[in-house]
Formats: structure tokens, sequence, C-alpha cells
């Protein structure tokens, strides 16, 4: 599908639709409040897609800021965009601290020894320190406890070289507990309320991620969202976040069939011999394996689609290679394209679908998808 050659002939690799990528980014800003700002969270590598291709894709989409994790993620957007607004979303180390004035990156801040560090980090460079001033309503990892959240801002406010530009919070369950988002979003509210001289509407105010999004209220402070996994057209729940978003995948994974052979009825496929062959069989051997990302939690339960058909995996898989059934298939031959999450002919087997087989979430197994597999970018024009 892609059309970027490559000197080697591709035996397991991933495709990245940059222009679904773009259209996914537009789909989700016209389903929000026109005021909403767009923080596109990339960190893990853009979730394995590849985080300057998609970053640079996501600037000429028009996100207003970048999420990452830690500074060398942040270093390679640096590179990318000079200027554009990113924020670490995890706890830096004493020794990185200097970073946020090099990079000009805005810190999370959860802590007082948080607030005193990057304030000297401020001093040292001789200008203010952009910080997001995280609240713990509940999440139970980052931020400062909600009850506390006024004086972690009141000693922001006193620090000489911070500057202040945005507040946030983060959902544990806002696809499982709509309660508790609601609860959560209360103790967020309430918090800020009791912090003196903040003016939300000068700053970042953002709690949600792809799932939260639905329950948004109307007229609220909240005037961004963080979006990770929808805007790679992953809905972990079909049809419940912003239905009327019709995003797309971006990403797909494939693989070819290195060769194929009959094994008769009563032997075994595979490590551990977890599978015994009930009828004369035709198996293809695939070139990927889960030294490419096919988790073997997938051995025995996963189908990859050839021409258009569901075969399924039997037995183990393996390193290098995973084994399927091709008895009820047509006839298939080395070289012939498999596609592990993706669509192929009329069928498709989704990132979630796949993730169930895994016992695992999306997220996880987009990371999961290991440097071995080339990614190849497509664009608006298949190039
Ligand atoms: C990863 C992350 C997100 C993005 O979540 P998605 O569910 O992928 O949209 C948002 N906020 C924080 C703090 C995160 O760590």
């Amino acid at each position: 599908m892609s059309t970027i050659s490559t000197a080697l002939p591709r035996r397991c690799w991933a495709e990245i639709d940059l222009a679904a990528l773009e259209r996914n980014l537009h789909l989700i800003r016209a389903a929000l409040p026109a005021h909403m700002r767009y923080v596109a969270v990339v960190k893990a590598d853009a979730y394995g897609h590849g985080l300057p291709h998609i970053a640079a894709r996501l600037m000429h989409a028009g996100a207003d800021l970048f999420a990452v994790a830690n500074i060398s993620e942040a270093a390679i957007l640096r590179e990318l965009g000079p200027g554009w607004p990113i924020l670490l979303l995890s706890p830096l180390l004493p020794n990185e601290d200097r970073y946020l004035a090099e990079y000009d990156l805005a810190a999370t801040v959860s802590t007082e020894e948080e607030v005193d560090r990057f304030n000297r980090v401020g001093l040292d460079a001789q200008r203010p320190i952009s910080v997001h001033l995280k609240i713990d309503t509940g999440m139970g990892r980052l931020g400062v406890w909600h009850e506390h959240a006024a004086a972690l801002h009141a000693r922001i406010s006193a620090a000489s070289h911070l500057r202040l530009d945005g507040v946030f919070t983060h959902f544990a369950s806002p696809d499982e507990d709509a309660a508790f988002t609601t609860e959560q979003r209360r103790r967020f509210l309430a918090a800020l309320e009791r912090c003196r001289g903040l003016r939300l509407s000068e700053i970042f105010v953002h709690a949600d991620n792809s799932a939260g999004i639905e329950s948004l209220p109307d007229a609220s402070p909240f005037n961004a969202v963080r979006i990770g996994l929808l805007q790679f057209g992953v809905l972990p729940r079909p049809g419940a976040l912003l239905p009327q978003v019709r995003a797309e995948p971006v990403f797909s994974f494939h693989t070819r069939v290195g060769l194929t052979k009959t094994l008769p009825r009563g032997s075994t496929v595979s490590y551990g011999r977890t599978r015994t062959l009930e009828r004369d069989s035709r198996i293809a051997i695939l070139c990927a394996g889960y030294g490419d990302g096919i988790s073997r939690a997938v051995s025995n339960r996963a189908s990859v689609l050839i021409h258009g058909q569901r075969c399924p995996v039997l037995g183990r898989v393996t390193m290098d290679q995973t084994i399927v059934d091709i008895t009820d298939a047509p006839p298939i031959a080395s070289g012939d394209e498999a596609v592990i999450i993706g669509r192929q002919g009329h069928d498709e087997v989704s990132l979630v679908e796949f993730s169930h087989w895994a016992d695992t979430i999306p997220w996880e197994t987009l990371c999961s998808i290991t440097k071995r597999v080339p990614r190849f970018y497509r664009t608006a024009l298949g190039v």
C-alpha cells in the first residue's frame, strides 16, 4: 500500500497514515467547543508511531501544545519546532532540571521541592520557567493532593522565576466510572476556586484525555484537552467517545508468508505443543513473532488476514515466526502479505480486537511494536 521503496523487501512492517492522523485532529477539533485547545500527547515515540513524523504532521495540522513524558522526547520535538510549547508529563530527575531552561520546556509541578528546584533553574538562567500545576483528584499518581493545591499554588505565585502556564488533573477511570470522573472534576474545580489570584482564562486548564472528553461539561473553565489515543484513530470503547468523531486508524501492522506446507491430523504445532491439529491442515509460517511485537498472549487466539480471509494463529507465537491455519483460505504462496492489525479486503482486525486477544489495552499494544519493525509513512498522496 505504501509507495515508499526500500532496498530490502519488507518482511514485517508498520504503515503509518499521516493523512488520517491529520483528518483525525480536524475531526476531534470540530467536535469540541471552538475555544478548546488541543494538547497533542506524543509520549512513548508517539505511541509507537514514530515521534518526528507524527509531531511534524500535528504541528502542520495545528496542535496547540505537545505533551511528552521525558527530556529525550522533548529534545526531539524541540529540534522539529523551535518555539513550540512542550509540556513534560513525568517528574524530572534533579540532574535533568537545567534542560527546562535549555530547551524551553514546561514542567509538571506536584511538590514544593519541585517548585524550589525549578525556580532555581529560572534564577540561574535569568528567565522564568514555565510550569503546569498538577492536582491529584483521585488518580493517586502525580500532582498535589487537591486539598493542598492552594498552598502549592501560593508557593508557585511567590516564586520569582516561575510562570504558571497551566493547571491540570488526570482521570483514573474516565472510560469506566463516570461518577468518579465527575467527582474528580468537582474536586479539581473546587481546588481551583481556593487558589488565590488564579486567572484561568489566561492559562491552560485541562483534564480530559481521549476517553474523558465524552463527559466534558459545556460551561466550565476547561479550555484544553489532552489527546493521545484518539488522534491515532483508536476508540477503546467503540461508539462511546465523541460519537461524532469518526476517527480512522493511523497504524497498521503487516508481515508476509515465509512458506506454506501441510501437516497431518494429530500433529502438534510450535513450542510447548499447545495445539494438536484436528484435521490434515495447510499452514503458513509468517515472518513475524514476539520479536516484532506479536504478543505471546495471542497464541491460539488471534487471526491474521491473508487475501482478506481470517487465518487463525496455531500454537505459540515464537520470536521470529507465527504459524497460521490456511486450510480454509484460497491458495496462498510465499511472499503473500498478511495483515496482523489493519484492514485487508473487506475485513479488518482492529487494534482493539488484537489487544483483546493479547489481554491488554491498545495503548500497550502500540508501545509493544518493537524497533525491528520499520515504520513507513503514507501521506495524502500515497507517497
Ligand atoms: C498519556 C496521557 C494522556 C493521553 O491519554 P489518551 O487516553 O491516550 O488520550 C493524557 N494525559 C496524561 C497525563 C497522560 O499521561
